[in-house]
């Protein structure tokens, strides 16, 4: 067996990875090798694979045989293209060792800078650079980040050691210490280290090298990391690379400095070049706030032939990637490097305005642009800000950055402990810090808002938060924040107290002031990403079905217009008890269950039928003649039931009898167990008018509606069935009544009659019960309830326990469960279609708002999904990116129509003619934009299909026995910020 290949070199113009092996390298490594081949000035290095990672877990923490010698070689290679060695006592080589994983975990884990520094080698460097200052901050800087990570000394240590020599030079900086202060520092650090762990600290290179590489490996599975991956719910990603690269330095003197830029605003999204950077000063002193870091605009003044350098690479490496990239650069003596570049994370405002502008610049096409725009990105835009009246009035306390857009109120807390407490009891919490690091962001994730005094756009603070879509304010003025107490401007709040932030213009106000949503329906780049989306999701077939709908769960005209201007393809869920429930029908119908007779039971109803004729009318014209789903009636009679005083004597007076009289037949109502009782369509068979009436309320209205040119599409929707035979009874009497209005009235009318599927059994029959239905809708919250035997109202007390234990991996209520639901869904539709071909698909559970369950239930076969109308235009988004996600599925490039294979087979045909064609036909450009199309379409296909043999972000999907359903094809790697909680942190 040829022994496998753990290390790969990057440098001197090529690399043996590239930005396609993720997996192997890691993002940070594979983009090194990227850049490194496509001739950017990388410092040249290599890169330990994540299969190192994964061997020394599985072994016990033991390194794959061999490795060392190949690190050798590979270091040999290195030491002969920098013609320098590690430890040379003259002129040292030095490296940096970094983590990264195939997913991008930014600061989660450790980093090294200029190991291979020594006692020796620090006067070599110092001698060598005729730059004693910098040779000595090099290696104080060393002992530091090296103590902290490897040898296990509290970084606080480090800082109060720093601390006390700038106060007794009496400097402020960090860069006024001068090469004998910083030479004692090191001597100080020394003792420090000793003094802690025990330990000289060592001056073998190789040790220093094998101790970095093993803390790093370490960093896969310390608590912030591991952390990070549960709340990004990443899984099944190998491990972490580990990158030596040799070093170059931006401390060296005032010529020399490091920063950190994005091609584009990260916030807004603009096409703006964006960015932050520090002269003097090495990795990671930018994000960590020690100096106020400069714009980026400034580095003109400072060395404009970098700058435009600076803007070279920019542009060029978001033509290679195209996506926005977030780089990492150092400048060494007027030299400039670049570190790491990676699709940048970004707000929702961003994602969708740089997805539409790039498909204007024809950078990407529209169904990549979808793709980069997350339901999670989409919901942030629908986050809240302050209400404009009250914000004119409110005073503003303090100003800062707007960090993360979005308004917040919240309770003050200052610590993140606090933040998960105060959150555990309910209370909506405003997180405020000088700043923030890695381990806080369990409390980040659950609070409101975050404001800090400290720290600039790229700060920790700053990037979790717009990560994870949560409004934050930092540096802002005035803001002293000390243990339990933060003094605004001179005014003092402590913990409890109200503050408002806004995250978008980065103002800071007293108190709790009124927050109000935006429109996103005018936003134009968000309606131009979601016109794209329904594109893809009409064009898609699977088989016999067309497109992949949205509708929406609607009872009330005024939702039902919501939902429409939402974007809704009709209302797959009208649920009419409130229609009954309501003041003046409620008396109707109580009198109605408590009657002995059907003549009573009749004239009872009568009353109710004219009003909720018009409920019907106004939902119908609201929806245009898209389709209706209308629900008969479902609730147990139980909770009609009058219960107080009151209202029993007024039910009494109705039915002119006395109290006594009437208690026995109330009494006689009430259920131990009502959800498994009398209701849905157990209500018809016995009392076949309340169905009756319904039918022909709903016939009234859609008559009334026709005659005066409103286009209707009624679908009615009996409930919880169970067998076939319920169905065989109740429909014919929909269809008499039907036809008799429509008799009446002189207007043809013609309605689908079907079922919601929502316990076993009638999913077990579904082949059945399709007989009788012309759509079967999934009653997802109920089917939930009735296979899991959970009821939701009352799971909360073992559910978090389940969840924590990983009983169960996701809340079923949250987010469909594909193995078992899911397998009854599926199961379902596969046996109800055998039946009945043209047999309508849906899901109505709360479900179907969930981006998760509507890949699945794309992949299922559902004709559409229904969910909440605020939660429209995410579905309309989460279908688009299951059409694309699954292309097997009849998805993919949808304007292709035949399969994936006939395309590839016809493209490659067309560009083998198109070699012989004469170069500048028209022929041959077609043939070419033609095959490249397609090379481009299976590149998509390949990327979803990928198996999970590395990194798979979701894997919750396994229905094989419901045999047809594919697994959930793989999320695209998150490198966009494309989750609602995701971090980044204060290393960039
Ligand atoms: P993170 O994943 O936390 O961003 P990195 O590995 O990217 O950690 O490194 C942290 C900082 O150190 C970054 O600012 C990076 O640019 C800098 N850095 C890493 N390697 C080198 C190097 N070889 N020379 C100079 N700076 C480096
Ligand atoms: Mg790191
Ligand atoms: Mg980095």
């Amino acid at each position: 067996m040829a022994k496998e290949k753990n290390v790969y070199f990057f440098g001197d113009g090529k690399a043996e990875g590239d930005a396609g092996m993720r997996d192997v390298l890691g993002g940070k490594g594979a983009n090194l090798a990227e850049m490194t081949n496509i001739g950017i000035p990388v410092p040249p290095g290599f890169t330990i694979s994540t299969n190192v990672c994964a061997e020394y877990y599985a072994k016990g923490k033991k390194y794959p045989a061999g490795l060392e010698k190949e690190i050798l070689t590979v270091l040999k290679k290195l030491e002969t293209v920098m013609k320098k060695k590690l430890g040379d006592p003259v002129d040292p080589l030095l490296v940096s060792v970094r983590s990264g994983s195939a997913v991008s975990m930014p600061g989660m884990m450790d980093t090294i800078l200029n190991l291979g520094i020594n006692d020796k080698s620090v006067k070599g460097l110092a001698q060598k650079s005729q730059n004693p200052r910098f040779a000595w901050d090099a290696y104080r800087r060393f002992i530091q980040m090296y103590g902290d990570v490897v040898m296990l000394v509290p970084h606080e240590k480090f800082e109060s050691c720093l601390a006390n020599l700038k106060k007794s030079r009496k400097v402020s900086e960090d860069n006024d210490l001068n090469a004998a202060d910083l030479e004692f520092l090191v001597n100080e650090y020394k003792k420090l280290v000793k003094a802690h762990s025990k330990k000289d600290f060592p001056q073998d290179p190789l040790e220093q090298l094998w101790g970095s590489i093993n803390a790093v490996l370490d960093s896969w599975m310390n608590e912030r990391a591991i952390k990070y991956r549960q709340l990004n719910d990443i899984r099944n990603v190998l491990g972490t690379a580990v990158n030596v690269q040799s070093m170059v330095y931006g401390n060296y003197g005032n010529d020399s400095g490091t920063g950190v830029c994005f091609s584009r605003d990260p916030s807004t999204g603009e096409n703006i070049f964006y960015g932050e950077y520090l002269m003097n000063a090495q990795g990671e002193d930018v994000v960590a706030g020690i100096r106020t870091p400069q714009k980026l605009s400034g580095l003109v003044k400072t060395n404009k032939k970098v700058y435009e350098q600076l803007v070279g690479i920019k542009n060029k490496l978001e033509n290679h990637f195209r996506d926005m990239q977030d780089m990492e650069f150092t400048i060494e003596k007027g030299i400039l490097y670049i570190l790491q570049t990676r699709n940048g994370k970004r707000t929702g405002t961003a994602a969708v305005k740089i997805a539409v502008d790039m498909v204007n610049e024809k950078l990407i096409d529209k169904e990549t642009a979808v793709l980069r725009v997350s339901p999670a990105h989409l919901d942030q835009l629908l986050h809240p800000m302050i209400d404009l009246n009250a914000q004119r009035s409110a005073r503003v306390l303090s100003k800062g950055l707007n960090a993360s857009p979005g308004a917040a109120c919240g309770r003050i807390v200052f610590t993140a402990k606090d933040a998960e407490d105060w959150h555990k009891r309910n209370e909506k919490v405003l997180l405020v810090r000088k700043d923030t690091s890695p381990e806080d962001i369990g409390g980040m994730a659950v609070s409101e808002g975050i404001l800090t005094s400290t720290g600039g756009m790229t700060s920790h603070a700053a990037v979790v938060a717009r990560g994870m879509g949560t409004p934050c304010i930092c540096g802002a003025k005035g803001v002293t924040v000390d243990a339990k107490h933060v003094s605004i401007e001179g005014k003092s709040f402590k913990e409890g107290d109200w503050l408002t932030i806004d995250g978008s213009s980065g103002e800071v106000y007293e108190g709790k002031l009124p927050l109000i949503s935006r429109d996103i329906s005018k936003d134009k780049d968000v309606t131009a990403v979601l016109k794209w989306s329904d594109d893809i999701r009409n064009r898609a077939v699977r088989g016999k079905i067309k497109g992949f709908q949205v509708r929406t769960n609607a009872d009330q005209p005024s939702d039902a217009k919501r939902a429409f201007d939402f974007g809704a393809d009709g209302i797959g869920l009208c649920r009419t008890e409130h229609m009954f429930f309501e003041k003046e029908k409620l008396i109707h119908f109580r009198a109605m269950i408590v009657s002995d007779t059907k003549e009573e039971r009749k004239n009872a109803l009568a009353k109710i039928l004219p009003l909720q004729q018009n409920d019907f009318f106004g939902i119908f014209k609201a929806m245009e003649g898209r389709p209706v789903t209308i629900r008969l009636l479902d609730p147990p009679l139980h909770e009609f039931v009058p219960r107080d005083k009151k209202e029993i004597e007024e039910l009494a007076k109705y039915l002119g009898i006395k109290v006594k009289d009437l208690m026995p037949k109330i009494e006689k109502l009430a259920e131990t167990n009502p959800m498994l009782g009398h209701r849905g369509c157990r209500l018809a068979v016995t009392h076949p008018e309340i169905y009756d009436i319904q039918v022909e309320a709903i016939s009234l209205a859609a008559a009334e509606c026709i005659r005066n040119g409103i286009p209707v599409d009624p679908e009615i929707m009996i409930p919880i069935v169970v067998t076939a035979r319920e169905l065989k009874l109740l429909r014919p009497n929909a269809e008499k009544i039907i036809k008799m209005v429509s008799e009446k009235t002189k207007i043809p009318l013609k309605f689908k009659i079907g079922t919601m599927i929502e316990v076993p059994r009638a999913a077990i029959r579904s082949g059945h019960i399709a007989k009788y239905a012309d759509f079967f809708s999934f009653g997802t919250n109920d089917l939930t309830q009735t296979t899991f035997a959970f009821s939701r109202d009352d799971s909360a007390s073992f559910l978090v326990s389940y969840l924590d234990q990983k009983v169960l991996d996701v809340d079923p209520f949250k987010s469909i469960d594909e193995e078992g639901v899911g397998f009854l869904v599926a199961y379902a539709t596969r046996e109800g279609r055998a039946v009945n071909p043209d047999l309508k698909v849906g899901i109505c559970g709360e479900h179907g708002g969930d981006p998760v369950t509507i890949d699945f239930c794309y992949r299922a076969g559902l004709s559409y999904v229904s969910c909440s109308p605020f939660r429209v235009p995410l579905a309309r988004l989460a279908g688009a990116h299951a059409v694309l996600r699954n292309p097997g599925e009849g998805g993919g490039k949808p304007d292709v129509k035949k399969t994936a294979k006939k395309v590839a087979k016809k493209a490659a045909k067309k560009a083998a003619a198109a070699k012989k064609t004469p170069a500048g036909t028209k022929g041959k450009k077609t043939a070419k934009s033609k095959a490249a199309k397609s090379a481009k379409a299976k590149a998509a296909k390949g990327k979803a299909e990928k198996p999970a043999k590395a990194v798979k972000v979701h894997e919750r999907t396994k229905p094989k026995a419901a045999g047809k359903i594919k697994p959930r094809a793989e999320k695209k790697a998150k490198s966009g910020g494309n989750k609602k909680k995701s971090a980044g942190s204060k290393k960039k």
